[in-house]
């Protein structure tokens, strides 16, 4: 059987503070993400998706299968695309930005508004359309792949991402967000084949 594991952080759960605080990582990395892996482990044995891999069970599933496979796999990238030290974008993602919004600022601004308007639980995200890049929202454990759209970046607005640090101030989270995003790990998604 093909087992699920829990990804490394690449940070100490203190690091992202004050954007996201520690107790948030511990609760959101440790006991939701936790909670995903375990139930998607335990669901698909003697299933159709004992061997298959994590994208391929998000993308064929449906039901509780899909709902805990969209959440792991929407969580693998939220969490690894944070770093505490500031990084900037490279040209090469400058150039795409900029080419499908006009410029850096609008994209996020675009961003943060898609994530303080979904109705809900869910995620906003920033992916790849042919070559174009949108931001699109989805809700629950909805996500990119199930639309044939490459992910680069994504906003948990669950309440569990933001409630412990912000309560129901949910656009100063997706506002603080800016600050702790990691965009070489957004390059290399763009790159990837
Ligand atoms: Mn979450």
């Amino acid at each position: 059987m093909n087992t699920i594991t829990m990804p490394e952080l690449r940070y100490k759960a203190d690091a992202l503070a004050p954007v996201i605080s520690e107790a948030t990582v511990n609760f959101h990395y440790g006991k939701h993400l936790q909670t995903y892996v375990n139930n998607l482990n335990n669901l698909i044995p003697g299933t159709e998706f004992a061997e298959s891999s994590l994208e391929e069970i998000v993308i064929k599933s449906e039901g509780a299968i899909a709902n805990n496979a969209g959440q792991i796999f929407n969580h693998f990238m939220y969490f690894e695309q944070f770093s505490p030290v500031l990084t900037n974008p490279s040209q090469v993602l400058l150039d795409a930005i900029e080419s499908s919004f006009g410029s850096f600022d609008e994209m996020k601004s675009k961003m943060s508004v898609a994530a303080n308007t979904l109705f809900g639980s869910g995620w906003a995200w920033l992916c790849v359309d042919n070559g174009v890049l949108k931001i699109t929202q989805m809700a629950n454990a909805d996500n990119p792949l199930r639309h044939g759209l490459k992910p680069l970046l994504t906003i948990d607005v669950w309440e569990h991402a933001y409630y412990l640090d912000y309560q129901s101030r949910r656009a100063d989270y997706t506002t603080a967000f800016w600050n702790i995003v990691d965009w070489n790990v957004v390059e290399r998604r763009l790159l990837k084949k």
